[in-house]
């Protein structure tokens, strides 16, 4: 028995030991004193240990070892230069491109999440949701009205545009420079602010919003008031603030997708005329596509690679990445075709242009800036990739899920609201957990944004996330409504929506390839706390200098890894019991303490899969992708709980951030169940497995009467619902289609009693429901119902029936006519080799 307690007590202190990061000293003298002891308490016969001789010779020979490596000269003899020399050629290496990318953005909660100990005090300080009263006013007053005009229906269908009115009221109210400073005319508005906007006009039109959202993110508006040289900034940001500019940004040709950084368009610094005077510039030809707003636009903003042959800015002949704003009608400039992107009515097409001049100040920035260009693009991606998609997914959720909670409840099949059916509370608990996630999620990011963070691997796993979760609330919503949500016309409120999900899966960055490469293999040299140093130690060319920061880094990072080994073990051994949590967690200090347990096995395996892929992690795309999930599992359980407490802890709304907590970390587990089953390097997936699981994968997603819960709490009008879908487009106006739902709703949970009795008196046969009789009638005459009570049912009856309605058109009307059909004719794609003609 002594010798197990002993053994015990060994174990821990040397868990704890390992925790706290102690140094090689203390390492050394810990190991001799236990041993030591144990010889003394073998000689007095109160230890038994079989073949003791052995573990005391083992015991001094790391003692040994331990100290001897504690002088810095034979440490690195024997093991930082010999580690030097094994990573060198093993580790990632980091592209020029990558390098900018990876130096654009800032990190903030990854970095904690990825350190294993995340502090919470961080999270708590982001802001929770804070707009001004102007902004207030704007997302209450203008953005309302702008909704209550968009027709998705007239959009969509009959003009396949936007309409001119549509247009001039966003240029009036200033729309289209909500992110331009008030100095140069714009709304100078915050990025939660500007989110809110997007959130709440595409709740109402998934095209609408797209008119206004390029113009505030990545494009010209935003490169100019970031980049732009002064006369830039006084001239155009006026205009692109009133609308009397419209901007479009091209960046993708056909060869130069995903990696766009590997663009054929091209500028070559020259001499030539523009307006009649000889002045210097640049020539350029350009091939780009799916440009949003292009054909609308008169301002193009275009990517393009700039080579000085004559070296006229003294400096080389391979200047780089280049940005420059050119009108839409200059010479040359093609530009007004239009691409059809599943159906979507929003313009967006094509540009090229072949030996086309421009004079050398039409560069973003100036001469200064060429060859900048990436890194720009970069910074500003980082900070935009968090606001539009994610502000537009988290609004998508909510509609579809107001939607579709109001509709479940008003359509009845087999005499039971079909919300009320377990099949169908299924999807719906999804679309509980979605909306109130992903907004969550959103709120926190746009908060950062707003206090001046870019968060680049933050806005890339929220990217990919909340489009792929608003893709599943879309198909949710599709299947809950069956065929009313497919039939499309002017009453189909969800179509719009439906058609656009694969454009938000495809741009700025298409899913497969932001979570797979972007989130963890190029996000966890971003966010990891010594990987991107020690890299850059071993590419640099000067060894000395190499090696010394390697050496530097590398100590802190064997003392980070044994710190997440020992803490993984002993949080998932004590189920967290002893994990951290912020003070005055209150109920959910259960959840943080997960979170932190979560955390340290994060950070164990995503150190280890760095260290052991090397290299290979851009290929290693299955295990990167899973980390991103195991990753982005983490960050929605952040916002979640922050979310909770930003809103006053509601007591309604505590089992729904249990049931989200309980599925985040079940599909954390399975996430990193993945990793390590899957993990090339085997003998080290045997060795993290009883770290991370040490007492097996226990963790279980929520249970179905969970699910009953917060569907059943949705079904039901009132501050529970309203809260799930704050900030979008809301009316409770019969005659608005997404009104209609919200009244109709209302109705039938009034009426509910008196329903009760008319289908009680049907299921008896006091009472036939059959189109020729008015069964309504019958039962008031039957004294089954009060005269109150059968107006009040009467109503309901034709509520329901607009609500359930789906529109039908006379075939001439679908039909299109020859001449529009020859006039709309596409042109034949161009191969590569004729393009470059
Ligand atoms: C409607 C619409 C609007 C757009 N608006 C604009 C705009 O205004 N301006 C602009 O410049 N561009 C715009 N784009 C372009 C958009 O950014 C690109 O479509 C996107 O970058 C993907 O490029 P691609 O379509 O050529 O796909 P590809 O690059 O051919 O990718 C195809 C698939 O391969 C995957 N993939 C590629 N590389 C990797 C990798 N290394 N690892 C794993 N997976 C990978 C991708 O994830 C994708 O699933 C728009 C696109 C659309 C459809």
């Amino acid at each position: 028995m002594a010798e197990v307690i002993v053994a015990l007590i060994c174990f821990l202190v040397l868990l704890a030991m390992a925790m706290h990061g102690a140094s090689l000293r203390t390492w050394a003298l810990t190991v001799a004193i236990i041993t030591l002891s144990a010889q003394m308490g073998l000689g007095h016969g109160q230890l038994h240990w079989p073949v003791f001789p052995l573990w005391s010779l083992f015991g001094w020979l790391v003692a040994g070892l331990l100290f001897a490596a504690s002088f810095p000269e034979l440490k690195r003899k024997y093991i930082t230069l010999p580690a030097y020399r094994a990573l060198k050629g093993s580790m990632p290496t980091i592209s020029e491109t990558e390098r900018e990318a990876l130096e654009a953005g800032t990190v903030g909660w990854d970095a904690e999440l990825f350190s294993g100990t995340p502090d919470f005090a961080k999270l708590r300080r982001v802001a929770p949701i804070t707009l001004t009263p102007e902004e207030r006013a704007f997302l209450d007053g203008p953005t309302t009205e702008l909704c209550k005009r968009l027709s998705d229906w007239k959009i969509r269908h009959e003009l396949h545009d936007i309409p001119d009115d549509i247009w001039r009221f966003v240029c009036d109210h200033g729309f289209l420079g909500m992110l331009i400073s008030k100095q140069h005319g714009g709304l100078g508005f915050s990025a939660q602010a500007q989110s809110l906007v997007l959130g709440k006009i595409s709740s109402r039109s998934a095209d609408g919003v797209t008119i206004v959202m390029v113009p505030n993110s990545l494009g010209p508006g935003e490169l100019i008031e970031k980049y732009g040289t002064s006369e830039q900034k006084d001239h155009f940001l006026p205009r692109l603030a009133r609308g009397d500019e419209i901007p479009c940004f091209a960046l993708t040709g056909p060869l130069s997708g995903s990696d766009a950084a590997s663009m054929r368009d091209i500028g070559v610094v020259t001499r030539g005329v523009h307006q009649g005077k000889e002045t210097l510039g640049v020539r350029l030809a350009w091939d780009k596509r799916y440009i949003t707003l292009a054909p609308k636009a008169t301002l193009l903003g275009l990517a393009f690679r700039l080579f000085d042959p004559d070296n006229h800015l003294d400096r080389g002949e391979d200047i780089g990445i280049t940005l420059a704003l050119i009108p839409a009608d200059h010479p040359g400039v093609e530009i007004g075709r239009r691409h059809l992107p599943a159906g979507a009515a929003f313009p967006n097409g094509p540009t090229s242009g072949r030996d086309v001049f421009i004079p050398i100040d039409w560069i973003i920035g100036g001469q200064e800036r060429a060859g900048q260009g990436w890194r720009m693009l970069m910074s500003c991606l980082a900070a935009g990739r968090s606001i539009s998609l994610p502000a537009t997914s988290a609004a998508a959720a909510k509609s579809m899920l107001r939607m579709s909670t109001a509709y479940a409840r008003i359509r009845k099949q087999f005499n039971l609201p079909i919300g009320f059916m377990e099949g169908v509370e299924e999807p719906l608990a999804r679309m509980v957990e979605s909306a109130y996630a992903i907004e969550a999620a959103r709120a926190l990011t746009a908060s950062m944004v707003s206090a001046g963070e870019k968060p680049a691997v933050i806005s890339a796993l929220l990217k990919y996330v909340s489009t792929e979760r608003m893709r599943q609330c879309v198909n949710d919503a599709l299947d809950i409504h069956g065929g009313k949500g497919i039939c499309d016309g002017p009453s189909n409120y969800l179509q719009g929506a439906y058609q656009m999900v694969p454009v938000g899966i495809t741009v700025e960055g298409a899913n497969i390839l932001t979570r797979t490469l972007i989130t963890f293999a190029q996000g966890a040299l971003r966010s990891h706390p010594y990987l991107f140093t020690e890299i850059e130690a071993l590419q640099d060319q000067n060894t000395e200098r190499g090696i010394e920061l390697f050496e530097r880094t590398f100590d802190a990072h064997v003392a980070f890894t044994l710190s997440n080994a020992a803490g993984a073990f002993w949080h998932n051994l004590t189920f967290g019991a002893f994990a951290d949590r912020p003070p005055n967690a209150g109920l959910t200090r259960h959840w943080w303490r997960q979170l932190a347990r979560a955390s340290r096995s994060f950070a164990l395996v995503a150190d280890l899969t760095v260290a052991l892929l090397g290299g290979g992690l851009k290929v290693k795309q299955k295990i990167t992708g899973r980390m991103a999930d195991a990753l982005a599992e983490l960050y929605l359980l952040s916002a979640v709980l922050k979310r909770y407490d930003d809103d006053g802890r509601p007591k309604e709304d505590l089992k729904l951030v249990e049931y989200c907590a309980r599925n985040c970390l079940y599909r954390f587990d399975q996430a990193l169940l993945g990793v390590l089953r899957n993990f090339p390097v085997r003998w080290a997936a045997w060795l993290m497995t009883p770290l991370v699981f040490a007492l097996g994968a226990r963790r279980r997603p929520a249970s179905d009467h969970e699910g009953k819960e917060i569907v059943r709490a949705a079904l039901e009008p009132g501050a529970f619902r309203d809260r799930l879908t704050r900030d979008i487009f809301i009316s409770d106006d019969p005659g608005d289609r997404a009104g209609l739902l919200d009244y109709t709703l209302a109705r039938v949970v009034a009426c509910e009693a008196a329903e009760k009795k008319l289908e009680r008196a049907i299921r008896k046969g006091e009472v036939k429901r059959f189109h020729d009789n008015d069964w309504i009638a019958e039962a008031e005459r039957k004294g089954v119902l009060t005269e109150s009570e059968a107006l009040d049912l009467a109503e309901l009856r034709e509520l329901v029936a607009r609500v359930i309605a789906v529109d039908d058109f006379a075939a001439d009307d679908l039909a299109r006519s020859q001449d529009s059909a020859k006039a709309s004719e596409p042109s034949k794609p161009k191969p590569e080799h004729i393009a470059a003609e």
